[in-house]
Order: structure tokens, then C-alpha cells, then sequence
């Protein structure tokens, strides 16, 4: 299988709900995120797909979310806006957004600081 990955970055605000810490009050992140797309063959010119078609896709998605307070941002403005739940959203969006069907997104890994990340994957 081969896998490529992009690495691109946001700003947004959030809070914590049902947390007993310091994350229940707002507070910002520089999230980092990795997008891993996968596909079992190449296309005829030896890719898997183009990088720009990801970081575009990626792109669209979170420009929903960067300098936004998520907890007003759909969904999260039901679900908590953990770093967890952040990459499902991430990978479930940019999935449905890459059209080719040899290639699925294989891994979203969302960093909230340089030591902390979630990633989902199905
Ligand atoms: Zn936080």
C-alpha cells in the first residue's frame, strides 16, 4: 500500500465541556494536522494522487474551523470539540471530498501542542 501525507496548520479557540480542568474554559491552539491517504495502486503517471488535490480538500474543511470558536461551529457545537473528535470530523469531511476511488484517506492526526495528538482512522 502506499501512503502519502500532508501536513498543514489552524488557529481556532475552544472549551471543554463535562471536563474538570482548565481545558472547560476557553482557551486557543496552533492545531497541526496530518492527512495519510492511502490507495493499493498507482495511476498512470506513478502517483497515488496529486499532494495539491489533498492540501486543497484539506484546505476546504478547515477553513470552516480556523480562527473560529469551535464550540460554535457545527458539529461541535453538540459534540465536545476534543482533539479526538477533531480528527474524526477531519477525516470523515476530507473523505467524502476526495473523489477518486482508488484513494481513501487513511489517517488524520490532529496535534493540540507539540507533545499531545489524536488521530482516527477507520
Ligand atoms: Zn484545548
Amino acid at each position: 500500500m502506499f501512503i502519502l501525507k500532508i501536513v498543514t496548520d489552524f488557529s481556532s479557540a475552544h472549551s471543554l465541556r463535562d471536563y474538570p480542568g482548565d481545558c472547560a474554559n476557553m482557551h486557543g491552539h496552533n492545531w497541526k494536522v496530518e492527512v495519510l491517504v492511502s490507495s493499493k495502486e498507482l495511476d498512470e503517471s506513478g502517483m497515488v494522487i496529486d499532494f495539491r488535490e489533498i492540501k486543497q480538500q484539506t484546505k476546504k474543511v478547515i477553513s470552516k474551523l480556523d480562527h473560529r470558536y469551535l464550540n460554535e461551529v457545527k458539529p461541535f457545537d453538540k459534540v465536545n470539540p476534543t482533539a479526538e473528535n477533531l480528527a474524526k470530523y477531519l477525516y470523515e469531511e476530507i473523505d467524502k471530498n476526495i473523489t477518486n476511488d482508488k484513494v481513501i484517506v487513511y489517517k488524520v492526526i490532529v496535534w493540540e501542542n507539540s507533545r499531545y495528538s489524536a488521530s482516527y482512522q477507520k
